[in-house]
C-alpha cells in the first residue's frame, strides 16, 4: 500500500546547512566535467564515435562532457531493439513496472543536489529553479508509478451486462521515441521516461544537444534499477538526423515530444505520413511553445501583480514554455503597474548561478539562443519604448548573459507580442479596458498559460470561461505549475494539451482493449 501522492518540498537555500550542502553536490558534479559519454542501444554501450560537447552557458569554454554523434543507424538500431524488448517488457506486470520508478524516485531524492547542481552548470539554472527542477522530476515518478496503478485494469467502471463478464485494460503502445528539451532538463526527460515506460513501452530516448549530461543522469537512474536491456535506449546527436529518424520509424509506434513549435509541427506531418512497413497510425503527444499573457485590470493589486510579472518573465531567464511574455495592462493601472515591474527587473541579481545561491538570473542557453533572443530586443526598440535592460552582459568568460529587459507600449501584433522570445524579455501592452485586453490576450496562435489578476468576480469568471489556454491563474504567476495539482498543456500551436502532470495523462500512452466473455 503506498502513501498518498505528496509534492516534494523546496530546499531553503537561506539556510547555511542547505547551501554547504549544495556546494558540495557542485564540487562533486565540478570533478567529473568533461568525460565521454556513449549511446547505449539494448544495454551495451556504444564508443568512439565523433562527438560533441556540451558546455556550460556561463562559461563556454567549460565542456560538461562529450557525447556521441549519433546518426540515423544507431537510431534504426536502437529502435530495434526497443522493438525486442517490447515483446517481454508489455508483459511485465503494472506493479513491477511501477516499482521502477518508485525506486528511481528514492535514489534521485537521495542524491538531489547532485542533480539540481549539474543543471546549474549544463544549463545555467539558478539554485532554486535546478532544485524545483529536481523536485518535479522526483513528483513525475512518484505521480505515474500510482497512477498506473490506478488506470491499467478499468473494468470495475463499466456498467453490469447480465450474462456477460466484461473487462476494460489499458495496454501499451510500443515502442516511443522520447524528445525533450533543455528547459526542463530533469523533470520533463524524466516525466516523459517514467509515463512512457511505467504503461508498458520501450523507449528510445534523445535528449536536447544542450542537456546531454542531466538527461543521462536521469536514464543511468532508471538503468541502475535493473531496467531489462534494451527498454531505455540512448541516443545524443543532432534532432534533425536523430530525432527525424526516430520519428519516421516504421517501428516506432509513438511520439513523446516537448519542444518548439516549428519542431512540433514537422513531427506531427512525419508522423502522419504511413512508412513503408508500418502497421499502425502513430501516435504524436506534442507540447510545444507559448506566449503567455498576464493581464491586469484596475481593480488588482499593482504591486502583487508586478511581482508575479517579474518572477514569471525573468525566473530561468525567461526561458520556460510557461514564462510571462507579454504584461497586458489596463489603461488606468498601466504606469503603477509598469514602475513596480521596471523596479523590481532593475534589481534582480545576474550571474553565473555556479557562484552563489543569491544569483536570480543566469546566460540563457547558448549562442544561437542569445543572437535570437536580441534580434528580439532590436523589434522592441522599433516597436516600442526601451524601459530597463536591454543589452548583453559582457563577462571575462563570455557567458550568454542578458539584461532583464521590459519594453512598454508594445503594439499587440508586434512579432513581439506574437512570437515565442524564449528569454528574459517582457513586452508590456497597453489595453482600453479588461474586455479589450483578454481580446488581446487571446490574439495569438498560441494557448498554453495565462494569468489574470483583478479583483472583480465576474471578470474573474469571465476568465475562467473565455481566456483560451491549457493553465490559466487567477490572481497567481502563470509559471510553477505542480504535478497532481497543476496538470500542464496548452492548446492551439502550443501542443496536443497532453496534461502531463495529470490523472488522464497516462492514458495516451495506453490503446483500451475491451473484452467481453459470454457466461
Ligand atoms: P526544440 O524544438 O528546438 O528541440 C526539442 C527537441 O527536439 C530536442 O531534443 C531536439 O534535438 C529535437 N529535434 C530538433 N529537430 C528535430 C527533428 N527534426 N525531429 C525530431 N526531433 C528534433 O526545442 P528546445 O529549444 O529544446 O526547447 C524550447 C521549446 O520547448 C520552447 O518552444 C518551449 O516553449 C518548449 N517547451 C514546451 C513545454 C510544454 O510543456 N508545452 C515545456 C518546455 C518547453
Amino acid at each position: 500500500m503506498l502513501p498518498p501522492f505528496a509534492n516534494e518540498a523546496l530546499t531553503d537555500f537561506s539556510q547555511p546547512a542547505a547551501q554547504a550542502a549544495f556546494e558540495a553536490a557542485l564540487a562533486q558534479v565540478h570533478a567529473r566535467l568533461g568525460r565521454s559519454y556513449p549511446l547505449v542501444i539494448d544495454g551495451r554501450e556504444i564508443h568512439g564515435l565523433p562527438e560533441f560537447a556540451s558546455s556550460n552557458p556561463s562559461q563556454p569554454a567549460q565542456a560538461i562532457g562529450h557525447f556521441a554523434q549519433g546518426g540515423a543507424d544507431p537510431a534504426d538500431q536502437a529502435v530495434a531493439a526497443a522493438a525486442r524488448a517490447f515483446e517481454t517488457w508489455k508483459r511485465t506486470p503494472v506493479s513491477e513496472r511501477a516499482s521502477y520508478l518508485l525506486r528511481a524516485a528514492a535514489e534521485m531524492r537521495r542524491r538531489k543536489h547532485e542533480f539540481s547542481a549539474m543543471m546549474v552548470l549544463e544549463v545555467g539554472k539558478p539554485w532554486n529553479e535546478a532544485d524545483a527542477d529536481t523536485a518535479e522530476a522526483i513528483d513525475f515518478l512518484e505521480y505515474y508509478a500510482r497512477q498506473a496503478l490506478r488506470i491499467t485494469d478499468s473494468s470495475a467502471q463499466l456498467t453490469h451486462s447480465p450474462g456477460e463478464a466484461l473487462g476494460l485494460y489499458y495496454i501499451p503502445l510500443g515502442v516511443g521515441a522520447v524528445i525533450p528539451p533543455w528547459n526542463f532538463p530533469c523533470a520533463i526527460p524524466t516525466g516523459m521516461l517514467g509515463s512512457a515506460l511505467v504503461t508498458g513501452n520501450t523507449v528510445v530516448f534523445k535528449p536536447a544537444e544542450q542537456s546531454p549530461a542531466i538527461a543521462w543522469m536521469a536514464a543511468e537512474l532508471f538503468w541502475q534499477q535493473g531496467l531489462p536491456p534494451g527498454v531505455l535506449n540512448f541516443l545524443t546527436g543532432p534532432g534533425e538526423v536523430v530525432g527525424a529518424r526516430m520519428v519516421e520509424h516504421p517501428l516506432t509506434r509513438f511520439v513523446s515530444f516537448t519542444g518548439s513549435r516549428e519542431v512540433g509541427i514537422h513531427i506531427y506531418e512525419t508522423t502522419a505520413r504511413v512508412q513503408p512497413g508500418q502497421r499502425w497510425l502513430k501516435r504524436a503527444i506534442l507540447e510545444m511553445g507559448g506566449k503567455e499573457g498576464s493581464l491586469v485590470d484596475e481593480t488588482a493589486d499593482a504591486d502583487e501583480a508586478a511581482a508575479g510579472i517579474v518572477t514569471s518573465a525573468f525566473g530561468f531567464q525567461g526561458q520556460k514554455c510557461s514564462a510571462a511574455s507579454r504584461a497586458i495592462l489596463v489603461d488606468a493601472i498601466y504606469d503603477r503597474v509598469v514602475s513596480a515591474v521596471v523596479e523590481r527587473a532593475r534589481s534582480l541579481r545576474v550571474g553565473a548561478p555556479e557562484s552563489s545561491h543569491s544569483v536570480q538570473m543566469g546566460p540563457v542557453v547558448d549562442a544561437e539562443a542569445m543572437q535570437r533572443i536580441l534580434r528580439y530586443i532590436e523589434i522592441g526598440r522599433q516597436d516600442g519604448v526601451l524601459l530597463c535592460g536591454g543589452h548583453a552582459i559582457e563577462t571575462p568568460e563570455g557567458g550568454y548573459f542578458i539584461e532583464p529587459t521590459v519594453f512598454g507600449d508594445i503594439p499587440p501584433n508586434s512579432r513581439l507580442a506574437q512570437e515565442e522570445v524564449f528569454g528574459p524579455v517582457l513586452a508590456v501592452i497597453r489595453a482600453r479596458d479588461f474586455e479589450h485586453g483578454l481580446e488581446i490576450a487571446n490574439n495569438t496562435e498560441y494557448g498554453l498559460t495565462g494569468a489574470l489578476y483583478s479583483a472583480r468576480r465576474d471578470r474573474l469568471e469571465t476568465a475562467r470561461r473565455d481566456f483560451h489556454v491549457g493553465n490559466l491563474y487567477l490572481n497567481r504567476k502563470c509559471t510553477g505549475a505542480m504535478v497532481g495539482v497543476n496538470p500542464f498543456g496548452g492548446f492551439d500551436m502550443s501542443g496536443t494539451d497532453s496534461k502531463a502532470g495529470g490523472p488522464d495523462y497516462l492514458l495516451l500512452f495506453t490503446q483500451a482493449k475491451s473484452v467481453t466473455e459470454r457466461l
